[in-house]
């Protein structure tokens, strides 16, 4: 029997063998040509793959933590107002990264499960003058997603600059960072960027370059400062040496491959694909009679699915999902965390994987005594991914 089981969390994800190639080459200098020249083709390939020809890109050791303190660091000071588009677990995080860099944070909340109506988000753009507006694309912890496009564009019209936490949407959801006016998309190589965990990665706009420059005061993080950064990014990109920490070397090469192949799948088909994969996962779980805890399907997103528990089935049921060859995620939202389970489908994951990953639900829901119609959930899948 294959030892190997799929992992299909919303991230870490399974990674593409060419990309653990990379990790596992001997490791070279920093400034070795063949480095600097995958870490220029890096940085360029960010700004395709962002969709965001004239923005900045920083590719920085750290997880995607670090990207959102690097967004909060350099464009708020103290006594900036932001406002937090707060959709669950990591819009929480989210303002309080800002609060620590002394912003005053008004939080614009949804009930659990939905996203604010976008007249909710005018109303509160208006309420005072804000700095920065931060939007959690896909809220990991519930699988609700955000409507970047429309919220994004109104925070434009009042001089109000657009941070986008697409941890769990850069490379999977669609995202337009230059079209929509997002002002800095930020995410962590691990999820559908498709590399393994270690790298924190930010694009920042024109507007949001510009906002750095202006400061009062130096940015109150010294890693984190693009002062440190940003000469090290253009260095590599003019293929030119360049030193203020040592980059992950593995890591870079691994992530420019990883680019090159989402490159070469191309953005639109790669939108296209996790939408189909999602709307596959979503008709199994719905054909195995689960709710999920987005309430509507507009507000649910494209890179995991959060199915709720059956009735009579609890979190024992991961485990014999893991026994049959699938490893799944639990709950992450404090308010209902033993309710529901997550299934991650984003980056090389195939329609295959798909396919056995809710074989191995039906087997795990069988083995916890539930009562199903067996194979209602992989015909339901299927009829998506062939039709
Ligand atoms: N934001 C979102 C939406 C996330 O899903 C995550 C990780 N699950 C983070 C931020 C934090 O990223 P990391 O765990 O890499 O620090």
């Amino acid at each position: 029997m294959k030892g190997r089981k799929l992992l299909m969390i919303p991230g870490p994800i399974e990674f593409d063998p060419a990309v653990m190639g990379a990790m596992g080459m001997a490791t070279t200098s920093h400034v070795a040509p063949d480095f600097i020249e995958a870490f220029g083709q890096a940085l360029e390939r960010m700004r395709q793959v962002w969709l965001s020809p004239d923005g900045q890109p920083f590719v920085v050791a750290g997880s995607g933590t670090l990207a959102m303190d690097m967004a909060a660091a350099n464009l708020v000071e103290p006594g900036d107002r932001a406002l937090v588009i707060n959709t669950g677990y990591f819009s929480d995080r989210m303002a309080a990264i800002l609060q620590r860099y002394g912003a005053e944070v008004d939080h614009l909340r949804a009930p659990l499960g939905d996203r604010p109506a976008t007249e909710e988000v005018e109303a509160a753009l208006g309420r005072a003058s804000y700095k920065v507006m931060t939007i959690t694309h896909v809220d990991t912890s519930t699988g609700v997603i955000a409507d970047v496009e429309n919220w994004a564009r109104l925070s434009c019209q009042r001089e109000t600059l657009t941070i986008v936490d697409g941890v769990c949407s850069v490379a999977g959801e669609e995202l337009r960072q230059k079209d929509w006016r997002v002002d800095v998309a930020l995410t962590a190589s691990q999820k559908a960027v498709g590399t393994p965990p270690g790298l924190a990665l930010l694009v920042a706009g024109p507007k949001a370059m510009q906002a750095f420059r202006r400061r009062r005061c130096p940015a109150a993080n010294y890693y984190a400062d693009w002062n440190n950064w940003l000469s090290i990014m253009e260095a590599y990109e003019a293929r030119r040496p360049s030193y203020f920490g040592t980059p992950p070397v593995n890591l870079i090469a691994a992530l420019n491959v990883s680019l090159g192949q989402i490159l070469a799948e191309g953005m639109e088909a790669r939108f296209e694909r996790h939408r189909r994969m999602s709307r596959a996962v979503k008709a199994a779980v719905s054909a195995l009679g689960m709710s999920q805890v987005p309430l509507r399907e507009e507000v649910a997103a494209h890179t995991l699915t959060a199915p709720r528990y059956p009735k009579g089935v609890d979190g024992s049921l991961l485990g014999r999902v893991n026994a049959a060859g699938a490893i799944l995620a639990g709950g992450l939202c404090p308010e209902i965390k033993t309710e529901y389970f997550r299934i991650g489908h984003m980056g090389v994951a195939s329609f295959g994987d798909a396919l056995a990953t809710i074989g191995a639900l039906e087997a795990g829901l069988k083995a916890v005594g539930y009562s199903f119609e067996p194979g209602a959930g992989l015909a339901a899948a299927e009829a998506v991914l062939l039709g």
